[in-house]
């Protein structure tokens, strides 16, 4: 073992360091596994269910009416999902844009959006108008309102309910921290702010996005009020074989308006041939629990070898998941970007180049990203990202199969041993 790990660059005192930390592991990897078996059997059962059959894989293509395929996978993410309806595409090209379709397709103008919760994803801010974007929400009209944490980042539950008025339409809750540093909102937390938010206004639509907490625990903000979830499927749902696409799952009639606003008014879900990547969809999501697993356990492993080295993490060592991000705080520029490298030199796919950081669209400071994916951005796939700002947080996610997340630590660990930040005497 060790002379494999050393032809891939791992130097002993790295990989003993692994090995220690890995055994300390043993019972938090045991309960993992048991989230994957429900989870599993959930998808499974989801597949019987609603009848998948190899009909279901076919190519479709032109205006892609009765498509078999596209119409199967929407009743299994339904029924996973505990909802009425969902819309599982391949033309939802992103997470921003599943989340940008469900917005734009419930509001209209005069509405307000709440985020009880805090700031949204950085890239949710073009879409609702926080920074000026064109056809943001404001542009059309509709306003937003923001409640933050409190100091101990908790909900604010006075603010909040100071912020309601008969103008609040719909409150979006982020379950995973994205690029923040505040813990992600377990399923408990978030059934708790929607029971808030409902016992004030009933009617209100509370939309949930989900991205990176796809079976990470035994339910779903769906299955505790949320009335739509939203989620990418080249992170958890697509269990690294889905080569694009996003869902929105929930309510019937919020489902048809999100349909209206993807294709068009009239068309609705309808239309949209899935071309040929229903296979993946389907397989994608059947192994979707024990790929989330991995990347969970790879997670858990990163916060253990960084916590011991004196590195913040969100989430500690201990904590219970939510999701599959790991952030570890470096505290310098060269801190994440030798991070960054490492992570891109255990890569099946492009391990030889060095990532830099970009200018990426969407965000407002500089990006860091390392990720050698067979689907290109994949963040199920093991990858890492950073902007360059402090506090100088790596986020780390993903990892097809536990041995190579774990081999990704180490690689990064070995990175930064190599770029001077920690010393080798630093492992004992
Ligand atoms: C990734 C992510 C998004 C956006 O998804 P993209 O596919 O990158 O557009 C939105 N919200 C959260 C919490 C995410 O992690």
């Amino acid at each position: 073992m060790i002379e494999m790990y050393e032809k891939l660059g791992i130097r002993k005192s790295v990989y003993d360091f692994g090995e220690k930390i890995e055994k300390s592991l043993e019972n938090r990897f045991k309960t993992i596994d048991k989230m994957a078996e429900y989870n599993q059997l959930k998808v499974l059962s989801a597949m019987q269910e609603n009848k998948v059959s190899e009909a279901c894989f076919n190519y479709t293509s032109g205006y892609g009416y009765n498509d078999t395929g596209r119409e199967t996978i929407e009743k299994v993410y339904a029924s996973i999902f505990n909802t009425e309806d969902a819309l599982v595409r391949p033309s939802i090209a992103c997470g921003t844009h599943a989340l940008s379709i469900a917005l734009n397709g419930v509001l209209r103008p005069g509405d307000e959006l709440l985020s009880p919760a805090g700031k949204p994803y950085d890239t949710l801010e073009e879409v609702i108008g926080i920074r000026q974007s064109t056809g943001s929400l404001a542009e059309y009209g509709i306003t937003y309102k923001q409640v933050d944490l409190t100091k101990d980042n908790e909900f604010d539950y006075e603010a909040i309910k100071k912020s309601i008025t008969p103008k609040t339409k719909m409150a979006t809750i982020q379950r995973s921290k994205g690029y923040q540093t505040r813990p992600s909102f377990s399923i408990e937390k978030i059934a708790d702010l929607i029971k808030f938010l409902k016992e004030i206004t009933p009617d209100i639509i509370i939309m949930v996005d989900n991205c990176y907490g796809e079976f990470v625990e035994k339910l779903e903000p769906s299955d505790v009020g949320a009335d739509l979830v939203v989620g990418s499927l080249i992170k958890n749902p697509g269990g690294g074989l889905a080569p694009i696409g996003g869902y929105i799952a929930g309510k019937k009639d919020l489902i048809e308006r999100c349909a209206f606003r993807l294709s068009s008014p009239g068309l609705g879900k309808e239309v949209g041939a899935s071309l040929s990547v229903m296979k993946e969809f389907y397989q994608g999501l059947f192994l979707a629990p024990t790929v989330v697993a991995a990347a969970l356990k790879s997670a858990i492993f990163s916060a253990n070898i960084y916590e011991s080295l004196g590195f913040k993490c969100f989430p500690d060592k201990d904590e219970e998941r939510t999701d599959i991000i790991q952030s570890v705080v470096l505290g310098s520029k060269l801190g994440v970007t030798s991070f960054c490298e490492g992570i891109q030199y255990a890569a099946p796919v492009d391990s030889y180049v060095t990532p830099v950081p970009w200018d990426m669209p969407g965000y407002d400071s500089e990006v860091i990203m390392a990720a050698g994916a067979f689907v290109s951005g994949s963040s199920i796939e093991l990858s890492a990202d950073a902007p360059i700002r402090e506090p100088f947080a790596v986020y780390f996610q993903g990892g097809l199969t536990y041995p190579h997340g774990k081999f990704g630590i180490l690689r990064s660990l070995e990175q930064l041993i190599r770029n001077g930040v920690l010393k080798e005497e630093d492992l004992n």
